[in-house]
């Protein structure tokens, strides 16, 4: 039996916990807010998981082991936090996200439904869009109830026997050693040092990720017109719109319909940035994207902007890097969330001989 000291209780640090757990390590878990905290990137009301990825093949193939993961994490929870409401990608113009997407679905031989641009408005009542478009749908694909998920994952952690000290902020490691020192000096040793610290690494690990690029993202939650209420919640959730019109994730389970548009993100900190923001002013910059495409554009109400931080590197492939006893995961994107009970086994795995270090990161960077 080992000892698994964490950093972060986000979806990444409770996965590991949980995998940690179940092959009968001692686990600690560090989270300097509450645990599992509001302001972590994996903390919303839902995250998607959908095929749609467009040219990234290997992060496609990737999906359907995360989706067997999560069906573990099902059965652990008693519950599955997820539904399956489809994904579409929808092309607006030659070699855009949908049509790198099709050529991927064809290359892994995923399956998958084209649509003409009128099938896609069967779909989507509530869309507008040129006569030009077209769509491709999977299956599975849909919103993950993330607030229940890592609140659950907490719970679970705690009754399966994990210590997790929530307020408790690391100021330092040591990778090499595998040594945590807390705010106030006291410091905890594991066999395996995750850190997992989301957008806050960089304030953790100044001297090796002081420079990584930290993006501070708002979606935002909607109530659409009454007409189309219930077209939104039985349509797929839209995993793009052409290149740079984002996505939405439908209001089912009470969680609200919300819109996020990609190119709505700028450079910041979550530690000196914060997590307010300007409903009107931040809403017209994340939906007057959407113009238009939404059908009665003018009658959708924002009621609030949920603001994320995550560490996004050009590369668009996440990091797993190996130093001593410490293991770093970062290059999260706007991506993790749906990987993360998957890469908490593959880490275990890992730790336990079954995968070297290097082919874990190559693994996690998409090859
Ligand atoms: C706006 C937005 C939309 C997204 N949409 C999607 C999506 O649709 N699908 C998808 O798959 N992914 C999505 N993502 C990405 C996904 O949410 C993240 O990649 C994932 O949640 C990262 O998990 P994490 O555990 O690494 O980090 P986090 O969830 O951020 O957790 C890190 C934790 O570490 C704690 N911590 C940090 N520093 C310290 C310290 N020094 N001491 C103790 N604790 C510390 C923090 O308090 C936090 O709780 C989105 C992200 C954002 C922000």
């Amino acid at each position: 039996m080992s000892r698994i000291v964490i950093i972060g209780a986000g979806i990444v640090g409770l996965s590991v916990a949980r995998a940690a757990l179940k092959r009968g390590h001692d686990v600690i878990v560090l989270e300097q807010g509450p645990a599992p905290n509001p302001q972590a990137a994996s903390f919303d009301n839902h995250r998607m998981i959908r095929y749609p990825y467009g040219s990234a093949a290997g992060y496609t193939r990737m999906v359907t082991e995360a989706f067997s993961a999560w069906d573990r994490l099902w059965s652990d929870l008693g519950t599955a936090h997820f539904e399956n409401t489809g994904a579409i990608a929808i092309s607006l113009e030659a070699g855009d996200y949908a049509q790198k997407t099709l050529d991927t679905f064809k290359a892994v031989g995923l399956p998958h439904e084209v649509l003409s641009r009128d099938g896609v408005e069967a779909l989507c009542p509530h869309l507008s869009l040129p006569a030009h478009a077209w769509g491709v749908v999977s299956f599975p694909g849909g919103p993950l109830f993330a607030g229940r998920i890592v609140t659950e994952l907490a719970q679970w952690v705690r009754d399966h026997g994990g210590i997790i000290e929530h307020d408790c902020r690391v100021a330092r490691v040591d990778l090499e050693t595998g040594i945590a020192v807390r705010a106030d000096a006291s410091e905890v040793a594991g066999d395996l040092l995750l850190v997992a610290a989301g957008a806050w690494l960089p304030a953790l690990l100044p001297e090796r990720y002081g420079k990584a690029s930290v993006y501070r993202q708002g979606l935002c939650y909607v109530e659409p017109p009454a007409q189309y209420e219930q077209s939104w919640r039985e349509a797929p959730a839209i995993a793009a719109i052409g290149d740079h019109t984002g996505y939405t994730l439908p209001d089912r389970r009470g969680a609200g319909l919300k819109i996020g548009y990609s190119a709505h993100r700028r450079l910041a900190r979550p530690e000196t940035d914060g997590f307010g923001s300007d409903l009107e002013s931040e809403s017209r910059a994340i939906l007057g994207a959407f113009k238009p495409y939404f059908r009665d554009f003018e009658a959708y109400r924002p009621t609030r902007i949920q603001v994320g931080y995550y560490v996004l590197d050009a590369s668009r492939r996440f990091e797993v890097v190996q130093t001593g006893r410490g293991l770093v995961v970062t290059n999260c994107d706007g991506q993790m969330f749906k990987f993360g009970p998957l890469l908490g086994e593959r880490i275990l795995g890992m730790f336990a001989g079954e995968q070297s270090a290097s082919d874990l990161a190559h693994w996690a960077a998409g090859y």
